[in-house]
């Protein structure tokens, strides 16, 4: 077995273990590393300082972190670079538009397709693809838009995994009618006999449809 596949079921299979859908956890994990490690090597790298400035720096997404890096000199010469260019647009008036994405929106891509391709193939023959198959079916699952992704990305994905996630948003679903219905006046009752994670669901259903992308 090549090493990257089998770091990537040791991973996966770690990340199923924790709350919440595994490939979230291992892109927002991967992204903190990334930011909180990396950037500091990058910003001596020519060709990452170069795609930072095309994408006129990091999305506000992953821009929130800056403000509390350890190393303020990175930040300081990396954003140089985007108010060189936006003093310029000012100046001329013309309109502010970076050709390229953020670059850790794009690295936050390629992790997905690398692993949503990793699952793809997991059909179950070998004993690895067991593991997984058990770690996973044990685990919330993937959320609707990594869900969505695999779907739109591979044709063919193996039995297993649809069927776990039909069941899951399936069931999800109808715990979200039965929120609806019961929160009508009159029935408070029955909806305080719900179990809590029940009377909460709203709030599982909002991080289910967004993801808890980094
Ligand atoms: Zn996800
Ligand atoms: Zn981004």
């Amino acid at each position: 077995m090549a090493v990257d596949r089998h770091i990537n079921f040791f991973e996966l299979s770690d990340a199923c273990k924790k709350p919440g859908c595994p490939l979230c956890r291992i892109v927002g994990d991967r992204a903190e590393r990334y930011i909180d490690n990396m950037l500091f090597e990058h910003v001596s790298d020519r060709s990452f300082r170069k795609a930072h400035r095309l994408a006129g720096g990091f999305c506000d997404y992953h821009s929130r972190g800056l403000i509390s890096f350890r190393d303020g000199l990175a930040v300081a010469i990396m954003g140089r670079d985007i108010l060189e260019d936006r003093i310029v647009s000012f100046k001329t008036r013309k309109p502010w538009k970076p050709k390229e994405r953020c670059p850790i929106c794009v690295e936050r891509d390629r992790i997905e397709v690398e692993y949503l391709g990793f699952m793809a193939g997991s059909g179950g023959e070998s004993d690895d693809e067991r593991d997984l198959c058990t770690a996973f079916t044990a685990s919330e699952g993937l959320c609707a838009p990594h869900y969505g992704r695999l779907l739109e990305l591979y044709k063919k994905v193996p039995q297993w995994i649809t069927a776990f996630h039909e069941h899951k948003f399936e069931e999800l679903i109808a715990r979200v009618n039965q929120f609806i219905e019961l929160s009508a006046y009159g029935r408070q009752e029955e909806f305080h006999a719900l179990p809590e994670k029940d009377q909460v669901v709203w709030k599982e259903l909002a991080l289910e449809l967004r993801g808890m992308v980094d």
